[in-house]
């Protein structure tokens, strides 16, 4: 079969693979679409997560391998011990793989397992013509949800969940800084939880009206700092809840700075350099700082609000490429264009 494997720094190559063998208690999945992550793309000019000295702690792989946890497909193989699911199901899957022994594992709280791996970084993923996934970690796509649409799943649910964690924001005033998917998926999680007002900060308008059609309201920072805008439009206040989805310093600060005292920032970027904290002022308004890992469930209620059309994936899609144009029309697309782009989807069957 044809796959993505990574080598190393920018070297993903297209290649003919051995299909993968279907495993008990797992499913053999011909692969429809699958999406580019921000992680991938950290991967691309990585490696971040995948192995190249020692195996992984899980899995024991280590790179070449598949990249991709991202997609959609049907089932062309069910392995032994398998119930609820059979071929031809379109499915989506969460990419976490866990050890199941451990406390977090054992609490129902796999995102967290001590042993973490994800499909994609830790083991072969999803930017192939098969993958293989466990079936506990499958979710049935909709009748009414396209397998372009469903690709989306996965993304949305970091969202959601990183929403759970915060608790409950119905009411609250809410800033996403960052319009990327993940800040979008946040945005549209707050959002449909029955959050109040909800602003996004970006640089540049070109998420306005996706964020405006939601019922949010889009700042460009280009235009006028963050901290003047919140205070405008929150007359004075600061805001409730803060999702700092960028990941580098000054996003940080920022989100320290418009953030209640007793308010949640919820941070969701991925930091390449490790930043630092003004403790004192975290502390001296006894605002909580609040980390996610990917999500657990939460896919199944991205596909819903997909399903009852509470969310458009198609238009969070920006771009469509193939395996054959991934690299130049996908990887260093985002590299020459970062912040055009919310999902590029690759078709892949
Ligand atoms: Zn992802
Ligand atoms: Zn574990």
């Amino acid at each position: 079969m044809k796959a993505a494997v990574w080598h190393g720094y920018k070297d993903v190559r297209i290649e003919e693979v051995k299909q993968p063998e279907t495993p008990p208690g797992s499913v053999k999945i011909r692969v429809d679409y699958a999406g580019i992550c921000g992680t991938d793309r950290h991967e691309y000019v990585g490696p971040n997560f995948i192995p190249i000295k020692k195996p992984h702690r899980l899995t024991g792989r280590m790179a070449p391998l598949i990249i991709g946890h991202e997609f959609s497909g049907v089932i062309t193989e069910v392995g032994e011990g398998v119930t609820g699911y059979q071929a031809g199901d379109r499915v989506t899957a969460n990419g976490t793989l866990c050890c199941k022994e451990c406390a977090a594992c054992k609490s129902g709280r796999y995102n967290v397992c001590e042993k973490l791996g994800f499909k994609g970084v830790g083991d072969d993923g999803t930017f192939a013509e098969y993958v293989t996934f466990e079936a506990e970690r499958l979710f049935k796509i909709p009748g009414n949800v396209t397998q372009r649409q469903a690709l989306l799943a996965e993304p949305l649910a970091c969202g959601i969940h990183a929403t759970r964690l915060v608790g409950d924001v119905a009411g609250k005033s809410v800033v996403v800084i960052g319009p990327g998917i993940i800040g979008l998926a946040c945005f549209l999680a707050a959002k449909l939880a029955g959050a109040g007002r909800v602003l996004v900060a970006g640089l540049g308008t070109e998420r306005k009206k996706l964020v405006e059609s939601y019922g949010g309201e889009y700042l460009d920072t280009g235009s006028k700092p963050i901290d003047e805008y919140v205070k405008e439009l929150l007359d004075g206040q600061l805001a409730d809840v803060v999702y700092e989805c960028v990941g580098i310093q000054p996003t940080l600060d920022n989100a320290l700075h418009i953030v209640r005292p007793g308010g949640k920032i919820m941070v969701m970027g991925v930091y390449e350099k490790q930043p630092v904290i003004d403790m004192n002022l975290l502390q001296e308004g006894e605002r909580m700082l609040l980390t996610s890992q990917a999500h657990l469930d939460e896919i199944g209620v991205a596909l819903e609000y997909m399903s009852n059309g509470r969310i458009n994936a198609d238009e969070l899609i920006t771009r469509e490429v193939t395996l054959d144009t991934l690299v130049e029309d996908g990887f260093e697309e985002l590299l020459r264009n970062p912040s055009k782009h919310i999902k590029i989807a690759i078709k892949i069957g």
